[in-house]
């Protein structure tokens, strides 16, 4: 994994519509600082809103994840975030004039695309990683999120739908930028056409359409293209699981296992994380010596990862996440 904090050269710019709130929206992507992390910013409010991608900014994961303060919100963040991360880029601002990231065509490609035009930069500043020393374990029922300790990061997921044309698919993948570009970008988000109809009915899902999701009906794709991959939909959720990790703040040296999860167990695991100091590490990379061996230059505490990763710090008292599931 690459020691140096990375930004991108230049800003790029999307216009698109909310999957779920069907606003139209612009958005950019700009180079930031060393040790800034990724934030969000509102810039439709009058006033400038910034919200850093952190976990404690958690506000909903029902349908997408959701990042609040106070009443200002942004949506489905995940897939953005988890092309950032898989790409290497450490440092960015996001700017957006509307309150839900624009869906493009249901996946990170568009996203993947523009910043490989661009380009990553260098920054004068060393990556700290939050490397995991002992297994962490969650269980909700039939589904599962284990993260645990690996030389890199490794993400292995399953589904498993009743119906026919998803059933059970399993994928386990070292993330890096070219593995991350090749096997996880294009996989697009899903969803079964009785819940997407239901969703509507209930004011969500309303930017959605066949260009930006695959839909699936009691015995058939709808999209006429067919899919990208056969196993597309357990490729989504790793896309997901990323996206989501990313909030995390540092890239994160572990193998993570989900199975059956979604936004609210992707939570849970990065809650219980960050509530376990005794299973991690921060480490860092010596930026003198040639032997260029792991260092550690902090125990694992919050405080004094606070010190070095300022967005890893809860803010006061935030309100517990809404993660109970929608009505089938
Ligand atoms: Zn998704």
């Amino acid at each position: 994994m690459d020691k140096w904090q990375h930004t991108i050269n230049k800003t790029i710019s999307f216009a698109g519509i909310g999957l779920h709130s069907g606003n139209t929206v612009r958005m950019s992507v700009k180079p930031a600082d060393v040790d800034t992390g990724i934030s969000f910013f509102r810039t439709d409010l009058g006033r400038k809103v910034m919200i850093p991608a952190t976990l404690y900014r958690v506000s909903d994961t029902r349908l997408a994840t959701t990042l609040a303060k106070d009443d200002v919100s942004i949506s489905t963040t995940e897939h953005l975030l988890a092309a950032l991360s898989g790409m290497g880029i450490d440092n960015a601002v996001i700017e957006l004039d509307n309150d839900e990231v624009p869906i493009m065509d249901g996946s990170a490609a568009p996203f993947v695309q523009l910043l490989k035009k661009v380009g990553r930069k260098r920054q004068k500043a060393a990556r700290v990683m939050l490397k995991i020393t002992r297994k962490i374990e969650i269980h909700n029922g039939d589904s599962m999120i284990i993260i645990e300790p690996y030389d890199g990061f490794k993400v292995s997921g399953e589904i498993n739908f009743s119906h026919p044309l998803v059933k059970k698919q399993k994928l386990s993948l070292e993330v890096d930028a070219e593995t991350f570009s090749r096997e996880i970008a294009s996989a697009r988000t899903f969803g079964f056409l009785h819940e997407v109809e239901y969703l509507r009915q209930n004011g969500k899902a309303l930017g959605g359409s066949l260009d930006n999701a695959i839909v699936i009906d009691q015995s058939e794709i709808l999209n006429s293209e067919g899919l990208r991959f056969s196993n597309e939909f357990v490729r989504h959720k790793l896309l997901d699981l990323i996206g989501d990790l990313a909030l995390l703040g540092c890239p994160v040296l572990g193998h993570v296992t989900a199975i059956k999860s979604g936004h609210g167990q992707h939570l849970q695991l990065m809650q219980a994380i960050a509530d376990h100091p005794e299973c991690w590490q921060f480490i860092k990379w010596t930026e003198n010596g040639a032997n260029s061996a792991f260092e550690k230059v902090v125990m694992s505490t919050r405080a004094a990862g606070n010190k070095i990763l300022p967005f890893f710090v809860p803010p006061q008292v935030l309100p517990v996440p809404n993660s109970t599931p929608l009505p089938a």
